[in-house]
């Protein structure tokens, strides 16, 4: 597939767009595209797009999060947690064209019609999710940890229990729907008459009026309240990864259910070990001597230092490989190796004595090393290296 678009883009808003802009834009480019009444062989295409892109802008915590990250911020996301929120109801009520124009058919088209996401007349409404993210170290990926985090939700407002009428007030019945929150509306379309059960507007589905909205969170049955929560992060993670925990969400309506919380994993860079899942990679700088001779060498593995041995005649860019020193491997009793790259270094300043053992290690080798006379600009070099 061809690089994602930006979401703006899709919908042709600028990135300061109110909601607003954004449902318009949306609603437009819906009624031109939908497969039902589009010409476009790419209708179908065009339309998930577009809805894509709008279940995202108009999710204000994934609109968030898309602005700071792009398409990388929804990494991680299924079409179903991107679609969970979206709220494609008042979109298309009244939308005028076919029977078939509902919401079930954006789902359906993504392949999870069978789930779908929200709905106003089904019960009531489950709390959004939330997200957030953390970071954390190498070594604390490898061990694993627990962390407080602090988070900021929707909780069910305490004191009108999510009822959204100030306590003591009158609710009435909805005389528009009679209580039943639902209203039918008969459309004459190009395709004939067509039947749409909608959520009833002066309740908004509710089927109830209310006559004075909740002082505390002005009829909304939420309020926003931080929480420390504890998370644990299992051994192994890596960016990327995100946690789940249950119910620690945004408040639903009442009987509907929080939503999730998301923490979103990122492994920082370690200055020592390189990763590759569960792999480590480590550059072990050794003498020319441990080299040609063998040694024993020390090496720092996650868990702290081990001894390697050194083969004698070791070459540089010689790699051995150290079994279950790298990360553990999330949620099975395994680990990954380490690889440890031998480096020789060659000594950049010698003694006299140095270099005459390293002469007589040639003469008694065989070797004939034709030396050369310092130039003027060996000398020039040396005076600046100085
Ligand atoms: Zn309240
Ligand atoms: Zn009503």
């Amino acid at each position: 597939m061809a690089e994602k678009r930006d979401y703006y883009e899709i919908l042709g808003v600028d990135k300061g767009s109110t909601d607003k802009e954004i449902k318009k834009a949306y609603r437009k480019l819906a009624m031109k595209y939908h497969p039902d009444v589009s010409d476009d062989p790419d209708a179908t295409e065009k339309f998930k797009e577009i809805s894509e892109a709008y279940a995202v802008l108009s999710d204000e915590d994934k609109r968030q999060r898309y602005d700071k990250f792009g398409h990388a911020g929804m990494d991680g996301f299924s079409q179903e947690d991107i679609f969970r929120n979206a709220n494609f109801d008042d979109i298309f009520q009244g939308f005028g064209g076919s029977g078939g124009f509902n919401v079930e058919d954006i789902f359906d088209m993504f392949g999870f019609g069978g789930g779908r996401p929200r709905s106003n007349r089904q019960g009531p409404q489950r709390g959004s999710d939330i997200y957030t993210d953390i970071t954390i170290s190498l070594e604390e990926a490898a061990s694993g940890l627990s962390k407080d985090i602090t988070i900021r939700h929707d909780v069910t407002c305490p004191s009108c229990k999510g009822e959204k009428a100030e306590p003591g007030t009158n609710t009435k019945t909805c005389q528009t729907c009679g209580g039943t929150g639902q209203v039918k509306q008969v459309n004459r379309t190009i395709l004939g008459q067509m039947v749409n059960i909608r959520p009833c507007r002066d309740c908004n589905g509710t089927g109830k009026i209310i006559e004075e909205p909740c002082h505390k969170c002005h009829g909304k049955g939420t309020v926003k309240e931080s929480k420390t929560i504890n998370i644990k992060v299992p051994a192994g993670v890596e960016t990327g990864n995100r946690l789940r925990v249950s119910g620690e969400g945004n408040a639903g309506e009442v009987g509907g259910g929080s939503g999730d919380l998301y923490v979103q994993i990122r492994v920082k860079p370690n200055k020592k070990f390189e990763r590759d899942g569960s792999n480590l990679y480590y550059e072990k700088e050794i003498s020319f001597v441990e080299a040609s001779l063998g040694a024993t060498v020390e090496v720092p593995t996650i868990n702290g230092a081990i001894d390697l041995k050194i083969p004698e005649g070791t070459q540089s860019g010689t790699v051995f490989r150290v079994r279950e020193q790298g990360m553990p491997i999330m949620n099975r009793d395994m680990k990954g190796n380490l690889y440890v790259t031998a480096i020789v270094v060659v000594p950049q300043k010698l003694n006299e004595a140095q270099k005459d053992l390293l002469k007589e290690f040639a003469d008694i080798s065989g070797e004939e090393i034709k030396t050369y006379k310092k130039g003027i600009f060996d000398k020039v070099k040396d005076a600046i290296n100085k």
